[in-house]
């Protein structure tokens, strides 16, 4: 019987997930069989023009652990999460001639290549006669909620936060897992699928990568252990310790640490794969500033959950335009210099800070945001590099990568995006004085 599949892509967690929800409800109403799939894109393990692979070890680890996760959820459910392998439209594409699906369901990412991928495939529909959905999540505020139309997102981070705060808008509660489940696909031989990996088959370059990332006990986001794997219910017990260490109200003047586990609220790599919605930890914290009252300090994780939010719109609104070399300035085109780029990824700038955080991002994949601000800052401004190489590293090493976030702040930082400043120069000495000023940091990261 054609089956309904449900395309993950990035929300890889069971609540809080509207599309989710959509496909599971129209699969039952129909009386269909419901298939979950995602796609592991090859590529993305290749070398590009920037850089030696779009996705490094460590995250290439921390999306395995979210689709071990994500699968094992799933199974509780009686359904297995179905692996495929290819350039995404054409492996969706062939999966529902394979299975002769009638519908595919997923979200929207609002980003010019999963944009390019959805018009494909809503073509291949519209020829194929089956139905393609796609539901706007992952954001804190629904489209439709918005006191603007999407494509007149102010462009200045205050405007917008102030046209926010004006209309006085709430993110909506997020919603339950879907109550009752459509029976699953299997057991039919699906690993027949020219594009299907098969059951307990995950893509080599995510299975072997938690062999080749090493425990790094200096890290902070250690992922290797449990407790930091990137899971639903992991992010979940993450964010009610945080919460229960009532450390919302130290937030505001700790959030520019350089080193440790509570300086800043480390959601971002379980927000970045969709393990925890944002609506559900801004839905959280509120719950918990009514129980405990709230303070300045705790309201600026709120205002940090908007920058996400902005990044996110001004995706929708400006699209590939962010992608240009000159970004949405009139700059001219940024230089690169090859090696000056190599030594700024290898820690050997020869500046002291940059190259410690520029080592610490080798090794555990993660870095504060001051230190991505500063780092990002030496590349583009004392090095004269081209932000966009710089975004690709970043995009390769972080395990917190978010396509909308990334390309955000760097072009803010090289001045070719939102930043009405035109940009900005963190000085490496200044901030070295200020945020390192017994040298701790460069000491734990230096040259070893
Ligand atoms: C050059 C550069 C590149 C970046 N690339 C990414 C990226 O790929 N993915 C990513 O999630 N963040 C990125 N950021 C933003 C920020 O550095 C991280 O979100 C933050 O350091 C994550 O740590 P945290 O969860 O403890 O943040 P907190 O300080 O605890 O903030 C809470 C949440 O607010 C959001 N947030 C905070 N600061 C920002 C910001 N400047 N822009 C957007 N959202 C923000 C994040 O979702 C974060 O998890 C980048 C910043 C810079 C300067």
């Amino acid at each position: 019987m054609s089956p309904v599949i449900h395309w993950f892509r990035q929300d890889l967690r069971l609540s809080d997930h509207p599309a989710l929800r959509a496909s599971c409800a129209s699969a039952l109403s129909r009386g269909l069989p419901w298939l979950p799939v995602f796609v592991w894109d090859p590529t993305q393990a290749q070398a590009t023009r920037w850089v030696d692979a779009r996705m490094g070890p460590h995250r290439r680890l921390a999306l395995h652990q979210a689709l071990t996760h994500l699968d094992r959820s799933l199974r509780a459910h009686g359904h297995r999460l179905l692996v495929l392998q290819g350039e995404p439209a054409q492996a969706i594409g062939q999966i529902v001639s394979d299975t002769g699906a009638a519908e595919v369901w997923t979200e929207h990412l609002p980003a010019p290549q999963e944009e390019a991928a959805d018009r494909a495939l809503s073509s291949a529909a519209s020829l194929g006669g089956w139905r393609w959905e796609r539901l706007e999540q992952g954001g804190l505020f629904a489209w439709d909620d918005l006191p603007f139309d999407v494509q007149d997102t102010p462009d200045v981070f205050t405007s917008f936060r102030q046209a926010i705060q004006r209309a006085g808008l709430l993110a909506r509660e997020p919603v339950a897992p879907p109550p009752v489940w459509p029976p699953p696909m299997w057991p039919r031989p699906l690993d027949a699928s020219v594009c299907a990996l098969g059951v307990d088959r995950w893509p080599e370059a995510l299975s072997l990568a938690s062999e080749v990332v090493n425990a790094e006990p200096r890290a902070s986001f250690p992922i290797t252990e449990s407790e930091w794997h990137i899971g639903e219910s992991i992010a979940q017990a993450h964010w009610s310790r945080y919460l229960s260490n009532a450390l919302p109200h130290r937030y505001k003047s700790t959030r520019n640490g350089l080193q440790g586990h509570d300086f800043s609220t480390k959601l971002s790599p379980w927000l970045a794969w969709g393990a925890m919605s944002a609506r559900q930890a801004q839905h959280a914290l509120q719950r918990w500033e009514t129980e405990h009252g709230a303070s300045e300090s705790s309201g600026w994780i709120t205002f940090e959950l908007l920058w996400r939010e902005h990044f996110r719109l001004l995706h929708a609104k400006h699209g590939r335009r962010l992608y240009q070399p000159s970004g949405l300035s009139d700059l001219p085109h940024p230089t690169h210099d090859a090696g000056a780029f190599m030594r700024w990824c290898a820690g050997r700038t020869g500046h002291a800070l940059v190259d410690a955080g520029m080592r610490e991002l080798e090794s555990t994949g993660w870095l504060s945001n001051r230190m991505r601000q500063i780092v990002a800052s030496y590349l583009i401004h004392d090095l004269g590099g081209d932000w966009r190489a710089g975004a690709a590293w970043f995009e390769s090493r972080l395990i917190d990568f978010d396509v909308f976030s990334n390309q955000g702040n760097w072009a803010y930082i090289a001045g070719r995006g939102t930043d009405p400043r035109g940009g900005r120069r963190f000085d490496p000495d200044k901030q070295a004085r200020e945020h390192d000023p017994d040298g701790r940091y460069r000491r734990m990261w230096g040259d070893s």
